[in-house]
């Protein structure tokens, strides 16, 4: 991971002189380099990619995936709206919730979505509702316990996601009793996935389950690839994926008999990269045991590295001179709130301005307004320009949706 202070030639110094810290930003053209490295490496299988829309939701992103060739992946009612709002057509989103009402099923079916539906009670209510006329697509849980943390493992047997493959005998019984149109299967194993090993595993039970489902249009892997967190991390490497991945699909349809469209559904891989927190330093603290940085931002607007033990690369870009020193860089969230732990950084003052890397995915979409803090800006650069893709929040919002009783 190379040292950069810039955007498509628009330095960090600039955009946080015109936006102000905190503030995301986004590389758009990366988002798109992205999708073609993802296109260019299933191209010889007809390849499907939905975009987990929980990763990064504003809908200028959601925009330029769209005109980049994505459908997308909704986890919520409110997703799949966001998703249409955006200009996806219902056909181009698949909607795979957990644990929701059927009411909010009965509602994505109304919006003409692809249904993915994750548990047998479910299956069931739906069978008694549609019977064989809205086509549906079934997540199973293949167990494999993949991924980079527990929190983000979501295949393995303890797991609340899907339904389980050892339980196929009960989803064929349903499925028969209510004619289902079954036209998908998907499994989705986890995040931060290394290995072609892993989705080759997930592939061969996928591939065993679709025998015994004759409609099939799709196989849908999920997300889950890895990205460089770290200088000198290895990221998922696509090509082998694709490769492999590719070559076992098209086996298995000629067994099948018809070729079947193969779907991904990722999020990080997309735009994790792409963004860039700015923060300014506030403070430098040093303690008998390190020297702290604490920025004016935390756990409120990036909550990975406290919830997932993620490591953010952190660059001071107002010093490019001088030794490295080691500072544990510390949100101003009343809280643990440690952002990087013991990292080099170019000496670090008052008032200058760092950033933090690979803030794109699971960063702005999982921010709070915790400690009564104001969510920040975010910034879509494309063709060289900045664009302003949402405001920062004011103290009015703070106060919207309370209401006053008049004490
Ligand atoms: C979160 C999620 C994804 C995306 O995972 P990434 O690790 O961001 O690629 C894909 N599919 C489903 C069903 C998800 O819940």
């Amino acid at each position: 991971m190379e040292s950069t202070n810039q955007i498509q030639g628009i330095s960090f110094t600039t955009l946080a002189e015109t936006y102000g810290t905190p503030a995301y930003i986004y590389d758009g053209q990366k988002i798109v380099e992205q999708v073609k490295t993802l296109k260019n490496a299933f191209s010889s299988v007809n390849l499907k990619i939905k975009y987990a829309t929980k990763a990064l939701s504003n809908l200028n992103v959601l925009k330029l995936l769209k005109n980049a060739g994505t459908g997308a992946d909704a986890v919520s009612i409110e997703e799949v709206q966001l998703c249409l709002h955006a200009g996806f057509l219902p056909s181009e989103i698949m909607y795979t919730p957990n644990c929701v009402s059927f009411a909010e099923i009965q509602e994505a079916v109304a919006l003409g979505v692809m249904i993915n539906i994750d548990n047998i009670p479910m299956l069931e209510h739906f069978g008694n509702h549609y019977g064989k006329n809205v086509p549906i697509c079934i997540r199973l849980n293949p167990h494999i316990l993949a991924g980079g943390n527990a929190k983000i493992s979501v295949g393995h047997i303890d797991s609340k996601f899907g339904i389980s493959i050892l339980q196929i005998k009960n989803i064929l019984k349903v499925v028969e009793t209510h004619h289902l149109d079954v036209i998908g299967l998907h499994i989705h194993t986890g995040s931060d996935i290394l290995d072609a090993d892993v989705f080759l595993k997930g592939a061969e039970i996928l591939f065993d389950a679709a025998r015994q489902f004759p409609d099939l249009k799709f196989l849908d892997f999920g997300g889950g690839f890895k990205v460089a967190y770290k200088p000198g991390d290895i990221a998922t490497d696509i090509a082998d994926v694709g490769e492999k991945v590719s070559k076992a699909f098209q086996e298995f349809c000629a067994e099948y008999g018809r070729e079947l469209e193969l779907w991904f559904e990722p999020g990080k891989f997309l735009v994790s990269e792409s963004g860039f927190l700015l923060v300014s330093a506030n403070v430098i603290k040093s303690t008998p045991a390190c020297t702290f940085v604490g920025v004016d931002s935390g756990l409120n607007h990036l909550i990975r590295p406290m919830m997932y033990d993620a490591y953010h690369a952190v660059e001071n870009v107002s010093q490019h001179e001088g030794p490295d020193h080691v500072y544990t860089v510390v949100g101003y969230i009343c809280e643990s709130d440690t952002i990087a732990s013991d990292r080099k950084l170019k000496e670090v003052r008052e008032g200058d301005l760092l950033v933090i890397k690979n803030a794109g995915a699971y960063g702005y979409s999982m921010s709070s307004n915790y400690n009564s803090r104001l969510r920040p800006p975010e910034v879509l650069i494309l063709d060289g320009k900045a664009h302003l893709i949402r405001e920062r929040e004011t103290f009015e919002d703070i106060l919207k949706h309370q209401v006053d009783i008049g004490l």
